[in-house]
């Protein structure tokens, strides 16, 4: 495509640029050869209850296996699938691929499979309609499912709200991701429909240094108790977080300590207990 504009579109870029450049136009045309051939999966990491290490629930993750750049992780190709357009099919096939997995798992009657999905996906009116269709498909109860949005998503797009309000209605629970990195004020946090907020990782490494971080997480965590908000630490990665989290109320977390992002069928689907000692 970049071609086609002629020699000469190149000639405004700087050489770090044109490759950037080259390397964008590369990667939208791989993208799309890739969804055409299924070649993305799912790695599935485990929520869980840090009282008793019970799996609460699994988040889907995309993973994309390039055939020369190895795995590439969502954070780099998820923004390219935005600006190429794809989004919206790339988010369907993972809707399909995490619910089909998800229901042939031992654990699916007692954890939920919660789903990342983009702002631009939710855009579409017949979003909430599709996802019906998938759950109807895989055989899953929307009560089953869980969609995270960033809180961003959340700012002041109408017709996301519009969207998300339409798929709690009809009982899929929604969780606001990466809490406290973006824009959300906490003025508008009460009006969101949403169940679940996960509170971003950056907040859960501070704990172990900063005093200040203890107070302000104490301090959400009676807030998202008061509004009804269900409080999920992300990015846990050692005992000693696990524990002053729990000490402040945290009831459920994520992070290396209870498993690294892999095969669904790796999750242990009781508790989880005999990995962390
Ligand atoms: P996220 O939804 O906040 O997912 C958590 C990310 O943190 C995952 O990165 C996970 O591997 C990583 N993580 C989990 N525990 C730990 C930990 O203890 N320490 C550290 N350092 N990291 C941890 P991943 O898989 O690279 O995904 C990055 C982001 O890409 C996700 O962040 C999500 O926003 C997005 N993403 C992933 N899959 C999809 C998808 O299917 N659709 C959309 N729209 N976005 C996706
Ligand atoms: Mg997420
Ligand atoms: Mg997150
Ligand atoms: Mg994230």
């Amino acid at each position: 495509a970049a071609k086609a504009q002629g020699k000469n579109a190149y000639a405004v870029f700087e050489p770090s640029m044109r490759q950037g450049f080259d390397q964008e136009v590369m990667l939208r045309a791989e993208l799309r050869q890739a969804l055409a051939d299924g070649a993305l999966h799912l790695a599935f990491q485990p929520i869980v209850a840090l009282g008793d290490h019970r799996v609460a629930g699994v988040e889907a993750l995309a993973r994309w296996q390039h055939p020369e750049h190895g795995t590439v992780t969502p954070d780099v190709f998820i923004p390219v699938a935005e600006r190429a357009g794809l989004i919206g099919e790339l988010g369907l096939l993972v809707l399909r691929r995490a619910c089909a997995e998800f229901a042939l798992w031992p654990g699916s009657q007692s954890a939920y499979l919660s789903v990342n999905v983009s702002p631009s996906q939710m855009i579409d009116a017949s979003f909430p309609s599709k996802v019906a269709a998938t759950l109807y498909e895989a055989g899953l109860r929307p009560g089953q499912l869980v969609l995270e949005v960033t809180e961003n998503a959340l700012a002041d797009e109408s017709e996301v709200i519009g969207t998300l309000r339409r798929l709690r209605e009809f009982g899929i629970r929604i969780a606001i991701d990466d809490f406290g990195t973006g824009y959300a004020s906490l003025r508008y946090l009460h009006r969101f429909p949403a169940d679940i907020v996960k509170i971003d990782r950056t907040y859960v490494q501070d704990i172990a240094r900063d005093p200040a971080a203890v107070h302000i997480l104490g301090t959400l965590w009676q807030l998202f108790g008061a509004i009804g908000l269900t409080a999920v630490a992300e990015g846990i990665e050692d005992p000693a977080q696990a524990a002053m989290l729990a000490e402040l109320g945290c009831q459920v977390g994520q992070g290396f300590l209870y498993g690294r992002p892999g095969p669904l069928g790796a999750i242990a689907t009781g508790p989880v207990t005999d990995r962390v000692s």
